[in-house]
């Protein structure tokens, strides 16, 4: 039996919180049109600069990743313009249908489960025609696919009339992004994957072209309209009310992020991916993304060599004190995905595979 005081989230998000982060969110609440507050929301400015690699103003918003999906899809495309997605798994997927369920017109490029896009693929696509915005998924949880954003992104920036809006729901703070140097316009990303806070509070990083283009776009919604986010934020403060237990959450959070280092960080994300490969190689499973772009925060291992019962293994983990993932959409099953970002240490997730040892019957 586990000697835990609960289950250790081994699944792809939300991702287990370290105790002193779910702490910081017990300070007494403070009103948000309070100078405690302004404080609050000033000092975290700097810190998710810092973090996002970005000189440009960083939205903290009440919702899930989400909610800025929704807003970026609005706020960026105007009338009798397209937006080009790049769609390879369930979560690019769907974007692109929340850009069109909010009257967009969409283009997708659309690649196999398990592949990643080329920046061949987008400079194809954007020669033939203008589009308002690129959109892609950075780290595609679904399938364990890492794109090479920073490649799309050297594509993209010739045009100057193209935002390139990334999601990094996933990827961010586990996997590298450098999200000025690497042209990228808007990076958002919600708190309950490789950020380790708990759900209901996204980020995203807002470019001076970003508000232009905004300005130029008509129904852009009240909630995520991202001008009115704006002005609020010029006076450290949120149109609405925001999460602020988890803007308390986060504050501690990124001060020990800052304290491991960014660098340090995704050095340990690729090193708990390697362990994980070697791991599903030695025991003679497959790994589902394609070589070359494989997530340094979620591995999807693919199961058809072996054939485990993914209900059964899911249920000897919880035993054993760790809650584990089945495979996602379309691929439950034929594949299950270790998580192994966040706060997860090489320890714990040695741990994980020994547990997935003794249910294989390895050792
Ligand atoms: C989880 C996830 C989302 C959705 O984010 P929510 O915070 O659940 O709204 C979007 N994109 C990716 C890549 C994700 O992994």
């Amino acid at each position: 039996m586990s000697n835990r005081d609960h289950k250790y989230l081994v699944i792809p998000g939300p991702v287990e919180v370290r105790k002193e982060i779910l702490e910081a969110q017990t300070q007494w609440m403070i009103g948000h049109r309070s100078t405690a507050f302004a404080d609050l929301f000033a000092r975290l400015q700097p810190k998710l600069q810092q973090v996002f690699l970005t000189q440009y103003r960083v939205v903290v918003h009440g919702s899930s990743g989400t909610g800025l999906w929704e807003g970026a899809s609005r706020n960026f495309i105007r009338d009798g313009k397209k937006a080009l997605h790049l769609v390879g798994g369930a979560f690019s997927d769907r974007w692109a249908k929340i850009s069109q369920e909010n009257g967009k017109e969409v283009d997708v490029i659309e690649v196999p489960w398990g592949a990643a896009h080329t920046p061949e693929m987008v400079a194809d696509a954007l020669k033939t025609q203008h589009y308002d915005a690129v959109f892609v998924v950075h780290n595609e949880t679904s399938t364990g696919v890492l794109n090479p954003v920073k490649e799309i992104g050297e594509v993209v920036r010739q045009y100057d009339d193209t935002l390139f809006v990334i999601d990094t729901v996933s990827g961010f703070l586990g996997a590298e992004l450098r999200t000025d140097e690497w042209g990228i316009d808007m990076a958002l990303t919600s708190s309950q994957k490789a950020f380790a806070l708990p759900p209901g509070i996204a980020f995203a990083t807002l470019n001076d072209r970003c508000l232009e283009r905004a300005k130029q776009v008509k129904n852009r919604g009240y909630y995520f309209d991202f001008i009115e986010i704006e002005k609020s934020a010029q006076k450290n403060n949120t149109p609405s009310t925001p999460p602020i237990s988890l803007m308390f959450a986060a504050d501690r959070q990124l001060d020990d992020i800052l304290a491991e280092g960014l660098e340090n960080r995704w050095q340990r994300h690729l090193t708990m991916r390697e362990m994980t490969h070697t791991w599903a190689n030695e025991r003679g499973f497959g790994l589902f993304a394609q070589a070359g772009y494989r997530s340094p925060t979620v591995t999807a291992v693919d199961n058809r060599t072996r054939q485990i019962n993914v209900d059964d293994m899911a249920k000897f983990m919880g035993g054993k004190g760790f809650s584990m993932d089945k495979g996602y959409g379309q691929i439950k099953g034929t594949t299950f995905r270790i998580a192994h970002m966040g706060d997860m240490t090489t320890d714990i997730l040695e741990e994980v595979l020994a547990g997935l040892d003794e249910f294989i019957g390895a050792k």
